[in-house]
Formats: structure tokens, C-alpha cells, sequence
């Protein structure tokens, strides 16, 4: 590289996408420079479910939440092309919970409302709604429906000729010397940098040099969705399960269901050849789909598995590394990073506008 990067971009997953794709709106001089150990979206967002719901349980996810919800709507203004779609939302929730979760929602036209059941059971005759239960409606969710947004984003970032998509690099070490970060790759080679944001998933703790220790503690967890083998019919809505921290999304499209819920399996590693669906996570999945949707329990059974990073509090990282000031860490999406992905993106770059 002949000279030195204005930012470095670690990890080309939809966090360090989106960076790369508002710093070169916000800097159109800079020059700018991803780089992806694999392919740009191969990560954990390569597995994600790619939901966003309107909700935030911590004031940081909320405020990051509705950040993010108001810069997806200016995205697919722009980018109309971009696969995205809405989805009507229902909240099953715990009467003595509902209240609550309405705080939470991003949403002003999400309500709770009774008198909705009876019709909600009858479009929807397979739910059973469990004792105590509260349906929350009106809200809109939505679903990325496939990899494409990563694709164009990073294709569309890549048009000027200050802009470099570098994959197949890993980088493993940075140094510092007068201001100047030196990125080190794999294969050798070094590349200058004065500004970085490191958005490397759940390798978030591997590259060396940097004095990079966030403030939290994260841990890597491993997340499992199911495929419940069900055409959805155009129109379905999304459920999502407050009490249980599940999902049943239709993903219409692809011609089936898929079950999210919690899986708890910690500390795992970042490599798909060492992940895999066991017979825990089935009865888990099985149990909590028994609840409110009985008859689809036989058809769950094959899914997807990857990992995410986790922070003890759930929220998202966004930081200094220790002190230096021009690193910036961006990650720790505990399970909802694509979601918040633009506006961890953007918080990110404000350190450099301050
Ligand atoms: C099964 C599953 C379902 C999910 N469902 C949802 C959902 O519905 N909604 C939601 O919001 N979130 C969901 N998530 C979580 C979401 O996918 C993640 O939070 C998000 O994709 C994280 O994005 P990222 O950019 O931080 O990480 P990644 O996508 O992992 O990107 C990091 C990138 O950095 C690269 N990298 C790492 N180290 C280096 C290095 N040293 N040098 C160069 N490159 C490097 C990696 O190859 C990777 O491509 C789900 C996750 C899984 C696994």
C-alpha cells in the first residue's frame, strides 16, 4: 500500500460494513481501507437471522435500537433495491410483563390489546397462547432476507478509488508509533493506519498488540436457530416470545420457519467446524415450541450455528481501546448486532468527529 490508510477497518461483518459505508460518506477525502480475514460477510452475520425487532431491554440497546431503526429507514430510501422486508410483530408476553415490554418497544403503535385474540387465534390457529399471556400488536418487524445487504453495501462502498475492500487478510498484530498504527497481516504484510475501528465479531479478543481490553469482560456463546420445515404464507407475522427470549420468524422466501430461541451453551470458539446442533439444544427448542406452538415440535429438528460475542449486561461495546484514542472497538452485538448494527456503526465514527 503506497501510503498510509485514514481509517483501518478490522472484521467485515455488518458492523465493520457499515462503518466502512458511513465513514466514507461522512469523510469523502479519507481513504479507507476493510479488511476481512475471509470473505466480507462470512462471519456471524453470515448466520444471523437477520431480524430486527423494534426493542431495547438496557437504555444503551434502546437508544441504539432506535438509532438504528431510523437509519435503516434512510438506507432503504436510498437503497431501495436493498432485501429488506417488513413484518407484522406479535408479542406474546406475561400480563404482569406487559407493561414493561411496551417501555421497551420501539414502536409507537405497538399496543397491547385483548381483544385482538380471538382473531389473532384465528388467522394463526396453531398458536396456543399460554395461561397469562398478553399478545402486543401493531408494531413492525423486519428481516434482511438474505446476505445481498452486506453484499451491496460493501459494493457500493468500494466505487471510489480511495475506498478498499482487502479480504482474504488477516491482520495479528497492530503497533504503534507516533500516532501511526501498523496493521500486520498474516501473509507479512504491514499496512499504516491513523485511525482504526476493530469490528471482528466474535474474534474480537484475538488480535495482539493493541493493548485492546474492553471494559467488560465478554464471553463467546454459541446461538442456534431452528428450521421448522413449514411453508409460511405470504403476509405471516413475526412472533416473538418475551417470556422465553424466542423467536418464530416466516421467511417466506426460503419456504420455512425459523425457531430462535436462548441456547446457553458458553465459551465457545469461532469456528463452524467445531459447532454443531446437539441433542440439548433440541429439547430446549422443542420445549419452549411446545408451549405455543405444539404441532410444529416434530418439524424442528435441522437449523443453523454459529456464535456471537456477549457482554454481562448485553450491551454493546463501543470504545477506546485502553488508551489509545484513535482504536476503536465496535462489537459484543449478545445476539442482536446485525440489528443494531448501523447505530453501533455510526457511534463508532462519532469518536472521530468529536
Ligand atoms: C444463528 C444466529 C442468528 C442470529 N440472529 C440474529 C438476528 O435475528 N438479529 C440480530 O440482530 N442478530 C442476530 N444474530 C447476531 C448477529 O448475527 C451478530 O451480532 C452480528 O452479525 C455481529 O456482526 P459483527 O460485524 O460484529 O461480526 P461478524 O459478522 O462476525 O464480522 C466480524 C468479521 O471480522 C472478521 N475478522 C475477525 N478477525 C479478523 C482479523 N484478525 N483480521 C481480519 N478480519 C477478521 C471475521 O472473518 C468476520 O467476517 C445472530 C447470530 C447467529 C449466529
Amino acid at each position: 500500500m503506497k501510503s498510509e490508510l485514514d481509517l483501518a477497518i478490522i472484521g467485515g461483518g455488518i458492523i465493520g460494513v457499515f462503518a466502512a459505508w458511513y465513514a466514507r460518506k461522512q469523510h469523502p477525502d479519507w481513504h479507507i481501507g476493510l479488511f476481512e480475514q475471509g470473505l466480507v460477510g462470512s462471519g456471524a452475520t453470515f448466520y444471523s437471522a437477520r431480524l430486527d425487532i423494534p426493542y431495547g431491554h438496557t437504555p444503551l440497546r434502546y437508544q441504539l435500537a432506535q438509532r438504528s431503526r431510523s437509519l435503516f429507514a434512510e438506507l432503504r430510501k436510498e437503497m431501495p433495491e436493498l432485501p429488506i422486508k417488513d413484518l407484522p410483530f406479535y408479542g406474546i408476553v406475561q400480563e404482569d410483563n406487559a407493561q414493561l415490554v411496551l417501555l421497551q418497544l420501539v414502536d409507537n403503535n405497538a399496543r397491547l390489546l385483548p381483544e385482538i385474540i380471538p382473531s389473532l387465534l384465528h388467522d394463526h390457529p396453531l398458536l396456543v397462547l399460554p395461561q397469562h399471556a398478553a399478545v402486543i400488536s401493531g408494531a413492525t418487524a423486519s428481516q434482511a432476507v438474505n446476505n445481498e445487504l452486506v453484499n451491496l453495501l460493501a459494493k457500493n462502498f468500494e466505487v471510489t478509488p480511495n475506498s478498499l475492500i482487502i479480504e482474504h487478510t488477516k491482520i495479528v498484530t497492530v503497533t504503534t508509533l507516533e500516532d501511526i498504527f501498523d496493521l500486520q497481516s498474516a501473509g507479512g504484510n504491514y499496512f499504516p493506519a491513523k485511525r482504526v475501528i476493530q469490528a471482528t465479531g466474535p474474534w474480537m479478543n484475538e488480535i495482539l498488540g493493541t493493548g485492546l481490553f474492553a471494559s467488560q469482560k465478554t464471553r463467546i456463546k454459541k446461538i442456534v436457530a431452528f428450521h421448522i420445515d413449514k411453508q409460511p404464507l405470504a403476509g405471516d407475522p413475526l412472533f416473538y416470545f418475551f417470556a422465553d427470549d424466542a423467536f418464530l420468524m416466516p421467511k417466506y422466501e426460503a419456504g420455512y420457519w425459523l425457531f430462535s430461541f436462548k441456547c446457553d451453551h458458553w465459551d465457545v470458539v469461532p469456528d463452524i467446524n467445531t459447532l454443531s446442533i446437539d441433542e440439548a439444544d433440541i429439547q430446549k427448542a422443542r420445549g419452549i415450541l411446545t408451549k405455543y406452538f405444539p404441532q410444529l415440535v416434530p418439524l424442528c429438528s435441522v437449523g443453523r450455528v454459529f456464535c456471537d460475542t456477549y457482554t454481562p449486561d448485553g450491551n454493546p461495546i463501543i470504545e477506546r481501546a485502553g488508551d489509545q484514542s484513535k482504536y476503536i472497538i465496535a462489537g459484543a452485538g449478545s445476539g442482536s448486532g446485525f440489528r443494531l448494527a448501523p447505530a453501533i456503526a455510526e457511534a463508532a465514527l462519532d469518536y472521530y468527529n468529536q
